[in-house]
């Protein structure tokens, strides 16, 4: 077991009170919470849709606003007692606006895929075509997989990345438009490590009269800072997350230029797919973007991006191959079969978790494995970049990622490698 004591340089002042107050009041919560603190403070964080939130996030979403009801939106709330609510509300919808340059946005959707949901509904009628990337090439499962909502209730329609390229195939995604004739195009990944070309997005978009959505969950942060294109003016309704490259609290965020489209998000937000908002999540919100909206935030994603490019680098040169060539964003898909074709995504995720390296198994495009083994992993440099590491930490993780698949999860080595991840952390602590 840890016990608190054990890591006070790991943990934020509050975050360590908060542990204190709660070895009393609840000694089993408090040792969960510990040893997941402890957890994060010593290993290497690679999972590309996550990140480590300031302390000052973080406990913003902890706040009193967790203790009302505040159905509606500002101004027109069913509940009492909403003035400061409404304030809060009103500061993370117009930061984000000057974040992402937007006219409207809805800061409610508790995660992405619930922001999704609303902006399905708000854009198409049940049993309506969507043109999407499916999951197995790097979208996400709320743009049409089978048991998701959005499988379930709207016709899904697939386009891909070209086989030899592993690029979106923007010819195929018109062509199949043509056939289809979709009332919804949906752009914006889970594993493509490529910019997205919004703009001829629209003009497939605008040539067989569909609207275009785009979900930005993954790169938001590199597109309000300006190291990823915007996909305003040319998508109609965005959707995105605020927790990972935005570095917020887990959340959603719907936002659009159209005035129409707007005031649908807004009913299908609520009441049409939520009850009342999360307001601590949505005031965490507001901190969030305003962290963003700073200069040091777009230094920090411009670092996601060098360091990605140097841990793709460090990749290649031990014989790894990057889906797509590269990266252009915080992630990249590495298939591991010209290494060693042996290797699976699931035992390198872990024999890595041993070493103290978090990652997550991916497939790769087209890939002969099932979804649950895989031949790939998919890493992302957002997390450890906000620790402040820089290419030359790069590149010793990739030199301790490759030892332990090179060593085929072998103990004693992943031990070792354990140790000098703990050192590593140690030089590189969370945000605090
Ligand atoms: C992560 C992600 C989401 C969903 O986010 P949740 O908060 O987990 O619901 C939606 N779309 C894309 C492209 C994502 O990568």
């Amino acid at each position: 077991m840890t016990t608190t004591t054990d890591t006070p340089q790991t943990l934020d002042s509050l975050s360590q009170g908060l542990l204190d107050l709660l070895a009393k009041h609840d000694p089993e919560a408090a040792r969960i919470l510990a040893d997941e603190a402890e957890r994060q403070a010593t290993t290497l964080e690679l999972i590309a849709s996550e990140n480590h939130v300031t302390p000052v996030v973080m406990h913003s979403a902890g706040s009193c606003l967790t203790n009302k009801y505040a159905e509606g939106y500002p101004g027109k709330r069913y509940y009492g007692g909403c003035e400061f609510h409404d304030q809060a509300e009103n500061l993370a919808r117009d930061r984000a606006k000057q974040l992402f340059g937007c006219d409207y946005a809805n800061v409610q959707p508790h995660c992405g895929a619930n922001a999704n949901i609303a902006a399905f509904m708000a854009m198409l009628k049940p049993g309506e075509t969507v043109l999407s990337l499916p999951i197995k090439s790097g979208g996400h499962l709320s743009h049409g997989l089978k048991p998701n909502f959005s499988g379930t209730f709207y016709n899904i329609v697939d386009y891909d990345v070209d086989p030899d390229t592993e690029l979106i195939d923007y010819e195929g995604v018109e062509r199949i438009a043509k056939e289809c004739k979709p009332q919804l195009i949906i752009c914006g990944y889970s594993a493509y490590s490529r910019i997205i070309d919004f703009e001829r997005f629209r003009a497939i978009a605008d040539s067989v009269g569909a609207k275009l959505m785009a979900d930005i969950a993954h790169i938001a942060g590199l597109v309000a800072t300006g190291v990823h294109p915007s996909p305003f003016p040319h998508a109609h309704i965005v959707t995105t997350t605020t927790h990972k490259t935005l570095r917020g609290p887990r959340g959603g965020l719907v936002m659009t230029n159209d005035e129409e489209v707007a005031k649908m998000v807004d009913r299908k937000v609520f009441p049409g797919s939520q009850g009342g908002p999360l307001m601590h999540i949505i005031a965490a919100k507001a901190i969030a973007f305003g962290e963003a909206l700073k200069p040091e935030f777009t230094t920090y994603c411009q670092q996601i991006v060098t360091n990605a490019r140097a841990l793709a680098q460090g990749l290649t040169e031990r014989g790894y191959r990057l889906c797509t060539g590269g990266t252009d964003n915080h992630l990249m898909l590495v298939d591991l079969r010209p290494r060693d074709e042996n290797l699976t995504g699931a035992d390198a995720e872990g024999w890595l978790e041993s070493a103290g390296i978090i990652v997550n198994k991916n497939g790769i495009p087209n890939d002969p494995r099932k979804p649950m083994v895989t031949s790939g992993l998919r890493l992302g440099t957002p997390a450890l970049t906000t620790r402040g590491m820089k290419e030359e930490q790069m590149k010793q993780v990739a030199e301790l990622l490759d030892r332990v698949m090179g060593s085929n999860g072998n103990e004693s080595v992943c031990a070792q490698v354990r140790e000098e991840v703990r050192s590593m952390c140690g030089e590189f602590p969370m945000p605090h």
